[in-house]
């Protein structure tokens, strides 16, 4: 039994649609129909969301695989989503998660109130939650009424979709003009999956020319993922290695308590980061 909630930011129109504003597609919903995500439902003239307090999957990540480096680095993240999504993308990473509405036609998972998600988190001793494995654009309501912003950015970089310098330089350009060259960009390598299995893992060298874009494009943090190896911070300013990992675990963290660098004072942007 799916708890039945009132979406928001949509709009009422004649002859009983609706139209959804929450993302691009702008649906135009009539009555008894679903959007393109399959989650949310116009019932007699008034949108609803299918999937609010209705996890898929609630689990503990050390939240640098989320990836989140700038956000109390070395924590845990209780990571938690709804089935759905608003894309259809043949290389999904966690497609069992957001097509299995489209693929399937039904909504699965658990009833869990906003309440029952913070004292999950707590219980775990998780410093954050973390709306992740699908686009949690589809299940916004849900994720309101429990978030606190933060803000990191992840690009999966796509041999033959999106590894051009051209939208590369576009993607670096809008996170440091649109959301500031605090903002750390991730650039995750793809892997064959889903209904993308004939195309190779991204090369590192695209991973690497990714990463010069974006720090010529401005941006203070710029990191390689789903690479093994080591994925540190540096300061912006002198250099220091600030903070050393190996894969998802820290081995060093010299941030001072202050949130700067030691060795010139420099702030390090994020949350709890010393
Ligand atoms: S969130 Fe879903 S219903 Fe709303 S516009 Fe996007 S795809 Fe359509």
């Amino acid at each position: 039994m799916h708890i039945m909630k009132e979406a928001m930011l949509y709009e009422k129109l004649a002859e009983g649609k609706v139209r959804c504003n929450l993302c691009a597609h702008r649906c135009v919903i009539s009555d008894g129909k679903k959007g393109i995500c399959q989650v949310r439902e116009n019932r007699g003239g008034t949108l609803y969301t299918l999937v609010y307090g209705h996890t898929i999957i609630q689990h503990v990540d050390p939240v640098e695989k989320k990836p989140l480096f700038h956000f109390y680095p070395g924590s845990t993240a209780y990571s938690i989503a709804t089935s759905g999504c608003n894309f259809r993308c043949h290389w999904c990473q966690n497609w069992d998660i957001s097509q299995i509405v489209h693929d399937r036609r039904f909504i699965i998972g658990e009833e869990a109130s906003t309440e029952q998600v913070v004292a999950a988190a707590q219980k775990a001793d998780c410093r954050s939650i973390a709306y992740t494995y699908t686009e949690p654009t589809i299940f916004f309501e849900y994720a309101y009424d429990t978030a606190r912003l933060w803000l990191e950015v992840t690009t999966l970089v796509i041999p033959g979709i999106n590894d051009g310098d051209g939208e590369l330089k576009d993607t670096a350009n809008f996170v440091a003009e649109e959301l500031g060259v605090d903002t750390p960009w991730h650039i995750s390598r793809f892997f064959p999956d889903y209904k993308m299995t004939d195309v190779p893992p991204t090369p590192i060298e695209t991973l690497d020319r990714a990463r010069e874009i974006g720090l010529e494009a401005g941006l203070r943090y710029v990191y390689v993922g789903n690479v093994p190896g080591e994925a540190n911070t540096v300061c912006h300013k002198c250099g220091q290695i600030l903070i050393r990992r190996l894969g998802y675990r820290i081995l060093e963290n010299r941030v001072q308590p202050n949130g700067r660098c030691p060795n010139c004072d420099m702030p390090v942007a994020g949350v709890g980061m010393g």
